[in-house]
C-alpha cells in the first residue's frame, strides 16, 4: 500500500495526526503530536496561508518534531507538537474560527499545550481560552506570562555568556563585542541586555527607521544589513530569519560565536559541521531560542504563573549550552548534533524510568 500520510509519520516515528474543519466558521486545521515520552506536546499555534494541503502537513509534524528536541534539550517535561491553521493571519481570523479551534482542542484533553507562533497572537489564544483551559500562553492580564520575547532575549543572553565561558574563559560580556541580526522584539531586547552588561553592540535591521531609532536609543552602532554576519566581533547574534549560516554567508563569518534567537539558522545540517571544522562555536538554535518557551510553561504549575520563578527557569539556558558543548567535545560531534543527542538521550532516560513497574503498578 502506498502511503503519504503514514509514510512520513513513520519516518519520525509521530504519534498522532489530528484533522479539524468546520465549514461555516472557515477552519481547517492540523494538529500533530510527534513524541509525548517527556509528557504532553506543547506547541504552538501557526497561521499561514500553504498553498497546498500537503505543505500544511509537512509543517505541521516538522515543526511538532523540533518542539521535541526543544522541550527535551531544556529539561522541561513536555514532548513535541504543533497547530497549524490554513488561513490568511490578515484576512481570515474571526472569533468563530478561534473558538472552533478552542473547542477541538478541548478535545484532545490536554495532550496539546498551545502558546502562540507565526500569525497569532496573544489575543487569539485569549479567544480560545473562552473553550479550553489547555491554552496555556494568555496575557498578563489574565494570570499568564504575556508576550514571552524579553525572556527569549535573556535566554539568548545566557546561552552567550556559555558560550563566552568556553571561548575566553569568563562568561563576562563586559567589553565584548556583538553584531545583532535583527532588532525585532527578541532583538531589541537583547541589544537593551547587551548594553547593559558592557558589550559592544553593532546592529543592523532591513527596517532602517526602526533601526536608527534603536542605535540611537542604545547607543550603539549601526550598520548595513548585508554587512552585519560578516564583522570581526566576538559574537554574530542573529536574531531575524532562519537559514542565515549558508554556503555565501559561511565564508564571510569573522566572528568566534554564533550565539542567536531565529530558528533553524543552519541553511543544512553540513553548515554546522562546516562551522565546527572553521573553530566557529555554533550555540544549537532550539536551546538558544527556549527561552519564551520556558517562560510560558511556567504558567503550568498548580500556583500559577511566576515570573521570578520562570526567569530562574531561563536562566538555566547556560547549563544547558554547556552540556551541549561537553557532550560534544566527549563525543567529538558538532555542536548541533551534540544538541540532538543530549534531547534524545534525555527522552531515552524518560521511557526507561516509564518502564520501571512501581507498587501501583
Ligand atoms: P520580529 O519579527 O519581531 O523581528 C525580526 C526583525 O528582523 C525585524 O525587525 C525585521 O525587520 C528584521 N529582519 C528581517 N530580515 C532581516 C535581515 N535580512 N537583516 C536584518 N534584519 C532583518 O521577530 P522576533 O519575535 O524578534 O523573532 C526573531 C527570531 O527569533 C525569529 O527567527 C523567531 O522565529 C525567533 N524566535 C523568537 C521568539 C520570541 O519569543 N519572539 C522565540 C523563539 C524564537
Amino acid at each position: 500500500m502506498r502511503s503519504f500520510i503514514f509514510d512520513h509519520m513513520e519516518q519520525h516515528d509521530y504519534e498522532n495526526l489530528f484533522f479539524c474543519q468546520e465549514k461555516s466558521l472557515g477552519l481547517k486545521a492540523i494538529f500533530a503530536i510527534h513524541d509525548t515520552t517527556l509528557g504532553p506536546a506543547g506547541g504552538g499555534i501557526r497561521m499561514w496561508t500553504y498553498d497546498t494541503e500537503a505543505d500544511a502537513i509537512n509543517d505541521a509534524l516538522r515543526l511538532a518534531r523540533g518542539m521535541t528536541y526543544k522541550w527535551a534539550a531544556a529539561g522541561a517535561n513536555l514532548g513535541g507538537g504543533k497547530c497549524v491553521i490554513i488561513g490568511d493571519p490578515q484576512r481570515d481570523k474571526t472569533e468563530g474560527l478561534f473558538r472552533a479551534l478552542g473547542r477541538f482542542m478541548h478535545r484532545l484533553g490536554g495532550l496539546f499545550l498551545a502558546g502562540p507562533d507565526v500569525g497569532t497572537n496573544l489575543r487569539d489564544l485569549e479567544i480560545m481560552r473562552m473553550e479550553t483551559p489547555y491554552v496555556v500562553i494568555v496575557p498578563e492580564s489574565w494570570g499568564g506570562p504575556g508576550d514571552p520575547s524579553p525572556a527569549t532575549a535573556f535566554g539568548v543572553i545566557r546561552a552567550m555568556q556559555a558560550c563566552l565561558k568556553e571561548t575566553y574563559g569568563s562568561p563576562d560580556l563586559q567589553g565584548r563585542t556583538v553584531a545583532v541580526q535583527g532588532v525585532g522584539s527578541v532583538g531589541e531586547h537583547a541589544v537593551a541586555l547587551l548594553v547593559e552588561a558592557g558589550a559592544i553592540v553593532t546592529i543592523a535591521d532591513i527596517e532602517r527607521e526602526r533601526a536608527e531609532h534603536i542605535a540611537a536609543q542604545y547607543n550603539v552602532k549601526l550598520t548595513h544589513p548585508a554587512e552585519i554576519h560578516s564583522l570581526p566581533v566576538d559574537v554574530y547574534c542573529p536574531c531575524a530569519l532562519g537559514a542565515v549560516l549558508n554556503d555565501q554567508t559561511l565564508p564571510e563569518l569573522h566572528c568566534e560565536i554564533v550565539c542567536g534567537s531565529a530558528n533553524n539558522q543552519l541553511a543544512e545540517d553540513r553548515h554546522g559541521d562546516l562551522l565546527a571544522q572553521r573553530g566557529i562555536l555554533y550555540a544549537p538554535d532550539y536551546i538558544v531560542n527556549a527561552g519564551g518557551a520556558i517562560f510560558g510553561i511556567d504558567s503550568l504549575n498548580p500556583g500559577g504563573f511566576n515570573r521570578q520563578r520562570a526567569m530562574d527557569s531561563v536562566s538555566r539556558i547556560y547549563e544547558a549550552v554547556e552540556k551541549v558543548l561537553t557532550l560534544a567535545k566527549e563525543q567529538k560531534v558538532p555542536t548541533y548534533r551534540a544538541a540532538d543527542l543530549l534531547a534524545e538521550q534525555r527522552i531515552a532516560m524518560a521511557r526507561q524510568v516509564k518502564s520501571l513497574r512501581t507498587k501501583s503498578d
